[in-house]
């Protein structure tokens, strides 16, 4: 079946999967002359060597059955289309046991039509080919020079070891230092409100509840993961974060926390605790939900009870709102963070996720159409970066990069899960921020945008929600 770009970019193309098609386009690979089994083909001709467009419907990843050598006037290729959820490099496309076409291109099919074609698909930026390459030495020191005295943030960490609560005095590990090495400004650094009642499962690769937590444990167990995070924050000299003004006072010379918790399980169904949280604790975000369907409403990872979020979960977003505590609906399920964009009256932060095209049952990632809701508060998404999703920080500014393609780039941060995930990480230390800018620099992104991803877009939100 003969398809051309604008085929891919329509709702049909994920019905084209496993199909044998015919595409032309062009050539992009390391070697503008070599002969390649893998390569991208690209709608237009490329601008400059190794260059892609950062859409990822407006090129195909292929792998030939044999090498095929770029040519300047396109080739036309025939194989099998796969169509990608969940591909750690961004790829929406691929050609599997790909050949070339005897005929080269139509007639017709000139470079005018194609660049046409590529105003139709809004390639507004392009990037040279990501093949997984590490920044190197210069292109950090440049990114580093680049994001200056940014107020960079993290929307989701557990930093410094503070959720180790099994040995309630085990040391803590340097968070401060790295932080200032690597000019982080601002980490909402987070206890685990849940952490009594869930545990590994299905081969370490979930997190589900195993059993149900007593009347008043999970208040008690946050009073004590709470004063563990200040513990930290004292022995390391950290910033804490209370009030709009510390936030726009924010610098990454003096690394500083805003203090959250994974989870209000803690309130226990008791609206009154989220002023003793802000009061007592200085909490100034609040995830409603974790691994555990609460008092507050639905997860992503287990069977919804409550439709949603539920009457007392509303009710602590508008307690929240007027508090000027961030309200963070990660973990919640879509009609979760439906009905908390329509209670809000201040921008969503959802603070660890990453994009995928159809979400699978269970699944921790987000569909666009959950984003949008996000983004449409004016919030803010955190990109996670387990190595399970994104090996390295190329693949995870790539990341990046997909959300912003689904929302714009003003709704789009990073949120490490530092020191809370189960795999490895792609940003397993804030030493490795400037290797991140250079990354999504890498990718294409200005100056300007560069920063927003790495702050300015919490900084936004977090401004906003703050008194
Ligand atoms: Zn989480
Ligand atoms: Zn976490």
């Amino acid at each position: 079946m003969r398809i051309d770009w604008t085929d891919l970019r329509a709702e049909r193309a994920a019905r084209l999967h496993g199909a044998t098609v015919d595409i032309e386009g062009w050539i992009v690979s390391d070697d503008p002359l070599a002969a390649r089994e893998r390569f991208a083909l690209i709608g237009e001709p490329s601008c400059c060597l190794a260059c892609l467009p950062r859409d990822p419907l407006a090129r195909i990843e292929v792998f030939a059955t044999t090498p095929i050598k770029p040519d300047g006037n396109g080739v036309r290729l025939t194989g099998r289309l796969a169509c990608l959820d969940d591909d750690e490099m961004g790829w929406r496309y691929q050609l599997r046991d790909a050949r070339a076409l005897a005929s080269p291109v139509a007639p017709g099919f000139t470079r005018r039509a194609a660049l046409a074609g590529g105003a139709l698909f809004g390639l507004s930026s392009w990037a040279p080919l990501a093949l997984a390459v590490e920044p190197d030495a210069a292109a950090i020191a440049a990114a580093r020079e680049a994001m200056g005295d940014t107020v960079t943030a993290d929307l989701h960490s557990h930093g410094g070891g503070v959720i180790r609560m099994r040995e309630p005095n085990a040391p803590f590990v340097p968070l401060a230092a790295p932080m200032r090495e690597g000019r982080m400004a601002v980490v909402c650094l987070a206890i685990v409100a849940d952490a009594p009642a869930i545990a590994p499962s299905d081969n370490n690769t979930r997190i589900r509840p195993y059993r149900t937590p007593a009347q008043g444990e999970l208040y008690n167990y946050a009073t004590l993961a709470f004063a563990r995070l200040q513990h930290l924050v004292r022995e390391q000299n950290l910033g804490v974060i209370t009030g709009a003004a510390a936030m726009r006072a924010a610098h990454p010379d003096r690394p500083s926390v805003l203090i959250t918790s994974e989870g209000a399980d803690f309130l226990e169904g008791r609206i009154e605790r989220v002023d003793e949280a802000y009061e007592k604790w200085n909490v100034r975000q609040l995830q409603l939900t974790h691994y555990r369907v609460n008092e507050l409403g639905d997860i992503q990872t287990e069977p919804s009870e409550h439709d949603g979020l539920t009457a007392f979960g509303a009710d602590v977003i508008r307690r929240c709102n007027a508090r000027g505590i961030i309200v963070d609906v990660a973990h919640g399920t879509t009609s979760l963070v439906r009905r908390a964009a329509e209670v809000t009256t201040k921008p969503l932060v959802l603070s660890h996720t990453s994009f995928a095209t159809t979400p699978g049952r269970f699944s921790r990632l987000i569909s666009a159409e959950h984003a949008r809701v996000v983004a449409r508060t004016g919030g803010v998404i955190g990109i996670w970066p387990p190595a399970t999703i994104f090996k390295d920080v190329t693949a995870y500014a790539a990341g990046m990069a997909r959300m912003a393609d689904a929302v714009g780039v003003d709704h789009v941060g990073i949120g490490s899960d530092m020191m809370g995930l189960l795999s490895g990480s792609a940003l397993p230390s804030y030493t490795r921020l400037p290797a991140l800018a250079a990354a999504l620099m890498a990718r294409g992104f200005n100056a300007a945008d560069m920063r927003k991803l790495l702050g300015g877009n919490y900084l936004r939100v977090a401004l906003a929600n703050l008194t």
